[in-house]
């Protein structure tokens, strides 16, 4: 075969094994770090890839180069190996705007700011990691990595802390770079604000000479569309100029409700980084670290009920410690367990019902011998795929979580994967006792 029809023929088995990914990993994952990645070559059984940033080359090696090794091999079986590199195209430089006289009552960053919001006050763990190294990365490089960068997950979670965190991080490093950071409420205030005095010019002229701009809970934004409107020139003008974005919300892009196609699909541009709801190790390191900081000592006891019992979210469970503590310090009696149910008892009774994603695909994957990283996996056999969807059926039934939430805990996928499995196990109760014993007993050990 000559050469150009090799490569013609490499490049079709790219475009498979691009497909294959996107089935595999879900739109988010796949849009976030596959499809970025271009075919360069391939010299004596290596293929070679390319990744816009070297931040992205190297997630993408230790999270996706294996599978996407595997995926080539299927397709052709001279492929030995796989390499990423980064791509040498350098993104141009603009000039900068000049800033014209502050006429909105916005400030360059600092009053706005947590002071406890820092990177140091950051406990990382797996359910944020990414998020975490993406904030630094941005907070740290000099140039612009990803633009957008955009943080969701639910709340309380720690995407604001992060956002202060970047903020932080500049501000001390870089004092001249204008840094903004505001809600997105407070967005949509100053350009109402700026709409009545008649002077939106200004309103625009103050966002668009900042180096740095962050938006906290773009989800308010949907549906305001003047707001929209706006929020949507300056994200282009400010992209343009080659500053960098941070956006939070707490859904993806695409879930954004009542947000207009054009914006969803730019907000989606650069990185997209989610906070999975917390795990128990995240939960007792965080309260290990603020309990270093309390006034009283708590013994490791507490802290492990804690983390083992408030799932929610990182704020309540602060809110509980600073209550145990608190309680402590009043009465003048040192914290003990039963103090600690006793003045938290309306607190756990709430939590109590609750059962997470992680305990049901751990109890399904024990249930049926499969491994719990099964639940997560790519692999679509019916020995993992049939207890996948089980766990999928049951993290519906019995978590408040919405069908992306579920998704994107199961490595990923997509929530029409999730409707599916709904449906599927729904049809098997239907016709098959065994399905509808095994569902009933998982269910009972789960809720107990
Ligand atoms: P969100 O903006 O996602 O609703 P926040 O950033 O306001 O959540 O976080 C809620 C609280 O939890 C804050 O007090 C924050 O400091 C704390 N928190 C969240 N994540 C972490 C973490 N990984 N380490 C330490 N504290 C955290
Ligand atoms: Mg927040």
């Amino acid at each position: 075969m000559g050469y150009s029809a090799a490569k013609i023929n490499l490049e079709e088995q790219w475009e498979r094994v691009q497909h294959l990914l996107l089935d595999e990993y879900g739109e988010a994952t796949f849009t976030s770090w596959l499809k970025p990645l271009s075919l360069v070559d391939q010299k004596e059984g290596c293929i070679l890839l390319s990744a816009p940033t070297a931040f992205m080359r190297d997630w993408v090696k230790n999270h996706y180069a294996d599978r996407v090794k595997a995926l080539f091999q299927s397709e052709n079986d001279n492929v030995l190996q796989l390499d990423v590199i980064v791509s040498d195209v350098v993104p141009p430089q603009k000039p900068k705007a000049t800033s014209s006289e502050p006429f909105i009552e916005i400030h360059n960053v600092g009053s706005n700011l947590d002071p406890r919001f820092t990177f140091e006050n950051f406990v990382v763990g797996k359910p944020n990691e990414l998020a975490h190294a993406a904030a630094r990365k941005v907070a740290e490089s000099e140039s612009v990595t990803f633009n957008p960068l955009f943080l969701y997950g639910g709340v309380g979670l720690g995407k604001t802390h992060l956002m202060h965190a970047i903020a932080w991080h500049i501000k001390k490093c870089h004092p001249n770079r204008k840094v903004i950071y505001l809600s997105a409420e407070k967005f949509m205030y100053q350009f109402i604000r700026a709409l009545r005095f008649k002077d939106t010019v200004a309103f625009k002229d103050q966002f668009r000479s900042v180096d740095v701009l962050m938006i906290d809970d773009v989800q308010f934004i949907s549906g305001k569309d003047s707001t929209q409107e706006e929020f949507f020139h300056t994200f282009n003008a400010l992209v343009d100029q080659n500053r960098q974005i941070i956006i939070s919300a707490d859904k993806s892009p695409s879930d954004l409700e009542g947000m207009e196609e054009r914006l969803k699909s730019r907000l989606g541009w650069g990185l997209v980084a989610d906070i999975h709801p917390t795990t128990y190790e995240l939960r007792l390191g965080i309260l290990q670290a603020k309990a270093e900081q309390m006034t009283a000592p708590v013994p490791q006891k507490v802290l492990e009920f804690l983390a083992y019992k408030i799932s929610s979210n990182i704020r309540e469970l602060e809110g509980a410690l600073t209550r145990v503590v608190a309680h402590a310090t009043l009465v003048g009696r040192d914290i003990t367990l039963d103090s600690t149910q006793e003045v938290l008892r309306d607190l756990l009774r709430a939590n109590d019902r609750r059962v997470t994603i992680d305990e049901i695909q751990k109890k399904v994957a024990e249930y049926y011998s499969v491994r719990v990283s099964d639940m997560h996996s790519p692999r679509r056999a019916r020995t993992v795929a049939r207890p996948r969807q089980v766990a999928m059926y049951l993290a519906k039934q019995l978590t408040p979580r919405s069908l992306p939430e579920i998704g994107r805990k199961f490595g990923g996928r997509d929530h029409t994967t999730v409707l599916h499995a709904v449906k599927k196990i729904e049809d098997l109760m239907g016709e098959d006792k065994t399905m509808c014993e095994d569902i009933e007993l998982l269910r009972r050990t789960l809720e107990t």
